[in-house]
């Protein structure tokens, strides 16, 4: 059901089963793939720059989200987050067992790595079935208004779904 892209395939098997059991509902249940994959999720008082952050702790991974950000950014940051967790955990070692991405998405790690998050976060907050069906039901006219529905739907900002619309 979920596009076959790049990213998705980093996923191991077992964890990508989990994901996509979430993934015909929307709005997207963040806070339950994040539970179901044994992590942590606070809603923190992080620096203004900071939007997110994920660190290995004694008991797995904590993720900490900027609680004074717009709740649709708050959503795409988890998401993010929760797609450094699925296919970087190498990357999140490499770099001493916590990442941190500031309010452009970019840690210490590669703007390569960066980008994968971010295509992938963006497929987990806007899936690929749930996003074609929402769409069909509108007759496949992109409009100004048909953006902002969907977007409203999925629980994400109208620039983030236009980007999605784009890819
Ligand atoms: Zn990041």
């Amino acid at each position: 059901m979920a596009a076959a892209t790049r990213e998705w395939q980093k996923i191991n098997l077992a964890e990508r089963e989990l994901l996509e059991k979430h993934l015909s509902e929307v709005p997207v249940k963040l806070g339950a793939i994040a539970r179901d994959l044994g992590i942590d999720v606070k809603l923190s008082s992080l620096p203004l720059n900071i939007s997110g952050q994920i660190a290995k702790t004694q008991a797995g991974y904590e993720i900490k989200i900027n609680r004074h950000e717009s709740r649709q950014r708050q959503r795409f940051t988890l998401a993010h987050e929760l797609a450094h967790f699925l296919i970087h955990r190498d990357i999140i070692d490499r770099l001493g067992g916590t990442l941190t991405d500031n309010v452009l998405y970019r840690s210490g790690a590669s703007e390569n790595i960066e980008y994968e998050a971010n295509r992938l976060a963006s497929q987990i907050v806007m899936p690929e079935g749930a996003l074609r069906d929402a769409y069909s039901r509108f007759g496949g006219t992109i409009s100004e208004s048909m953006v902002e529905v969907l977007a409203e739907q999925f629980g994400v900002s109208k620039a983030a779904m236009e980007i999605r619309m784009a890819a």
